[in-house]
């Protein structure tokens, strides 16, 4: 079988202190695997001695981009794909939280299977209690909105093809989700079990608030659900205000107009009647809005796996 280039792209941020020890792992593992391979790592505007120490690292087959300043993760991955030309890109962290020694049967699986898309389920995840029980959830909503049953989706050490990648970049979007956008591109995706490791240096990039940000970028990319949601309450709103009205004006003819408390009942009747058609009127436009989006982030509608 024809061995195809191997593209490992990295996005650094202030990692100065683990950066020698991954060259120092990952390269012998390049090495090992015996065919053409090339480690992109993309600077994302580190302010420690990241770029130096990359600079240090770059040659034939390290290259490293510098980014103006710090975009963040996945766009540092954009980056990255943007210049690498492997036919299997695979992406990890540069904190050694991802083994490179993985990174072989990640590749294996990829072409004994034939798949386009490998992720990964992190084995005994070596991080605070709070990502976990966060990400359990977050993985829940990921499997419901992308309709694929994958396990893991916040480890970023996986495999993607060339052509999953090229699709990723056309798309040109600007708040995503990587493993989730390659799911749209792809027919046949796995997972394989890896190992899981501590930081080898410094603290999460990741606070509080930039993981809600990330999240919400997730959800907001890949389904228009909260939209419906406002369809559908003014809906039932509007209805029930009907519904309401009906009831009333019925018992009335029965209890006197005592019985409704002097038309106050009409009255709420009413305003269910105009707050639902507000939210009515608001998901309306919101689909409107939706579809503006859709078409804002150029997503391809189809994309062709093969020929016969
Ligand atoms: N990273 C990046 N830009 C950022 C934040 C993080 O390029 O703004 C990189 C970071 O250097 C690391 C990877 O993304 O290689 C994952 O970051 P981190 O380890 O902080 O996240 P966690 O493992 O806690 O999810
Ligand atoms: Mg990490």
């Amino acid at each position: 079988m024809d061995l195809g280039k191997i593209s490992i792209v990295i996005p650094v941020y202030n990692e100065e202190q683990g950066l020698r020890m991954l060259f120092e792992q990952l390269i012998p593992v390049m090495e090992g695997m015996r065919r053409e391979y090339e480690i992109v790592l993309v600077d994302d505007g580190s302010t420690d001695g990241s770029l130096e120490v990359l600079q240090e690292h770059a040659g034939e087959k390290v290259r490293v981009v510098e980014l103006m300043r710090n975009y963040g993760q996945h766009a540092a991955v954009f980056a990255g794909f943007e210049s690498s030309d492997g036919d299997i890109v695979v992406t990890m962290d540069a904190d050694l939280q991802n083994p490179p020694r993985e990174i072989p049967r990640l590749v294996q699986t990829m072409e004994e299977g034939d798949y386009e898309v490998v992720g990964t389920i992190r084995a005994c995840r070596k991080d605070t209690t709070f990502r976990k029980v966060t990400s359990r959830m977050v993985n829940a909503v990921t499997r419901k909105i992308t309709g694929v049953d994958l396990h893991d989706w916040g480890c970023m050490l996986r495999a993607y093809r060339r052509h999953v990648v090229e699709r990723m970049v056309g798309s040109r979007e600007h708040s995503t989700f990587i493993p989730a956008l390659a799911t749209t591109f792809a027919k046949r995706i796995t997972e394989i079990e890896v190992s899981h490791a501590d930081r080898f240096a410094g603290e999460s990039n990741y606070s509080f608030a930039k993981l809600v940000s990330l999240h919400f970028d997730l959800i907001t990319s890949f389904s228009e659900f909260p939209l419906k949601l406002m369809l559908y309450t003014g809906f039932f709103l509007a209805l029930f205000g009907v519904g309401f009205g009906a009831f009333l004006s019925v018992a009335r003819l029965y209890f006197g107009a005592s019985w409704a408390a002097e038309g106050v009942f009409t009255l709420f009747a009413v305003m269910f009647f105009l707050v639902g058609a507000q939210f009515f009127a608001f998901g309306i436009m919101g689909e409107y809005v939706g579809r503006i989006y859709r078409e804002v982030k150029r997503r391809p509608s189809y994309t062709i796996r093969r020929i016969y």
